[in-house]
């Protein structure tokens, strides 16, 4: 900031990105190509969610595959509820996207894994299980060095700045930011339930902070709980390791499952029965080198024992509403990534489409970013923001108990009062959906009902909407 008689003058850019994941990175890249581009992440640039993700990507990249295979596979994960045009963006681009990645720099694996709901061999993965983190770093690297991208880590965005029905930057710990657009890349919300395989940060800030701003959100009941994940720890074992061969056992060392069911499925059946054992022993675990050894690291020893397991919190489908281009309901305001509901995963997310999501619409939502008009020579300096829900070891447990894997309507009708918005919202679209389907399974209403084939929409001051997408 300069001053200019006395008053400090805004700094402004041409897009400000919320988010330094892969979604925030990739749309940070392609925005820099014609305007300069601030990245805010409120812990370090090589500290996200992406940087976990293991598996892979995928996209129909074998001679055996096809975009049109890909997308058959999501639809039918997704439960009914893919909005079709998402779909067939997402697999058409699939192939192009990683060939981005190649050209940035990103090393990928010989040979394609396969993930539960997939027909084909289609993850590429690189560093065996590691993906995220080559990725990303490739992705953080570019970013770092790019002269028209700024980088302030360690900068928390409170709340979106609105002037006159339109969003116009961001208000941070900090400052305040005027952006022509604002795009929003902040990740899930999976850190809210106790059980989580997701850093501490994913509480969803920047959903909660678009709905407050006026924007809709959509799909925040269907949350994937992933099936195996270390007991007492957040160690997530990939569904590649499942796809390569390892076994579910229960406590009498019986199979009980296909392992290759979709998540779901797999997550209840394990749940059902508590703790279960992951069988990794006849698996070639050399190509799972970083997994191995954090299990060792974590005292167990994958080539003697079976590993206890058992479900936690994974990624949030729902999110802010946006168009295929990552436009929300908020003139200027853009969403992409894990926070962004474009309709895509329906009611269920097929294995490794959500770092997929994130290149395909992180760069749809940066190109239509960069067509908004200039800001207004004179901007009203912002209020300042009340400070952000509290998110208590208390709220995590509610969270769980009341909108685990099963729910029912007392446990979502004590959790529609709870003193954090998110949670609220979270809990109103689970309530209202009196329906099982994906990885929404109601207790009190077990199986799905044509009526709820559409998606549960609340924007601020509204009830609930069910809406088709197509
Ligand atoms: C253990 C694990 C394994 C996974 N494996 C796979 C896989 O194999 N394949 C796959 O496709 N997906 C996988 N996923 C899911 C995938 O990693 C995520 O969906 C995806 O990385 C989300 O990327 P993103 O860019 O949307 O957000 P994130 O990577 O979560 O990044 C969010 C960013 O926003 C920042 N942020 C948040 N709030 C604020 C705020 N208020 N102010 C400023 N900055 C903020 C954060 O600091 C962070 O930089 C996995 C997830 C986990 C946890």
């Amino acid at each position: 900031m300069s001053a200019k008689n006395g008053t400090p003058r805004q700094e402004r850019f041409d897009l400000v990105v919320v988010g330094g994941g892969v979604a925030g990175l990739v749309s940070a890249l392609c925005a820099a190509t014609e305007g300069d581009v601030l990245v805010l992440t409120k812990g370090p640039l090589l500290s996200s969610n992406s940087q976990l993700a293991q598996g892979g990507i995928a996209a129909s990249v074998a001679d055996d595959d096809s975009p049109a295979l890909h997308a058959e596979d999501t639809v039918r994960t997704g439960r009914g509820l893919c909005r079709p045009s998402a779909v067939t963006v997402l697999t058409e681009e699939a192939p192009a996207r990683i060939r981005d990645l190649v050209e940035l720099g990103v090393e990928f694996d010989d040979g394609l894994g396969l993930e539960g709901g997939h027909s084909r061999r289609r993850v590429v993965h690189a560093g065996g299980a590691a993906t995220g983190d080559r990725v990303a770093r490739v992705l953080a690297a570019r970013v770092s060095a790019h002269p028209r991208i700024r980088v302030a880590e360690g900068e928390r965005m409170l709340a979106l700045w609105r002037s006159r029905e339109r969003c116009v930057g961001v208000v941070t710990d900090r400052r305040a930011v005027a952006a022509r657009a604002t795009l929003i890349a902040s990740g899930g919300a999976a850190a809210l339930w106790r059980r989580t395989t997701n850093p501490p940060g994913a509480l969803g800030e920047g959903m909660a902070a678009a709905y407050r701003a006026g924007a809709g959100l959509a799909d925040l009941e269907f949350v994937q709980f992933h099936p195996t994940t270390l007991v007492d720890s957040s160690l997530l074992l990939s569904e590649a390791l499942r796809g390569e061969g390892a076994l579910l056992l229960d406590e009498h060392g019986r199979r009980f499952t296909d392992e290759l069911a979709p998540r779901d499925v797999v997550a209840r059946e394990i749940a059902a029965r508590g703790t279960v054992l992951l069988d990794l022993r006849a698996i070639d675990r050399g190509r799972f080198p970083a997994l191995m050894g954090s299990l060792v690291d974590e005292g167990y020893d994958p080539a003697q024992t079976p590993i206890p397991v058992a479900p936690a919190a994974h990624y949030t489908v729902g999110g802010i509403v946006t168009d295929l281009d990552g436009r929300s309901e908020l003139a200027g305001l853009y969403a992409a990534g894990e926070c962004a509901a474009t309709g895509v995963h329906g009611a269920n997310r097929l294995a490794s489409n959500s770092l997929l999501e994130c290149l395909v619409f992180g760069r749809r939502a940066a190109l239509a970013a960069l067509d908004e008009p200039g800001l207004p020579t004179r901007l009203a300096t912002p209020a300042v923001p009340a400070a952000p829900d509290r998110v208590t070891a208390g709220l995590r447990r509610r969270l769980w108990e009341d909108c685990g894997l099963i729910r029912d309507a007392a446990g979502l009708g004590r959790l529609a009062s709870a003193p954090h918005l998110l949670t609220r919202l979270i809990a109103e679209t689970a309530l209202t959906r009196e329906e099982s389907r994906g990885s929404h399974f109601r207790a009190d209403f077990p199986t799905d009902s044509a009526e709820f084939e559409r998606h549960v929409v609340l924007r601020p001051g509204s009830e609930a909407a069910l809406e088709t997408w197509l």
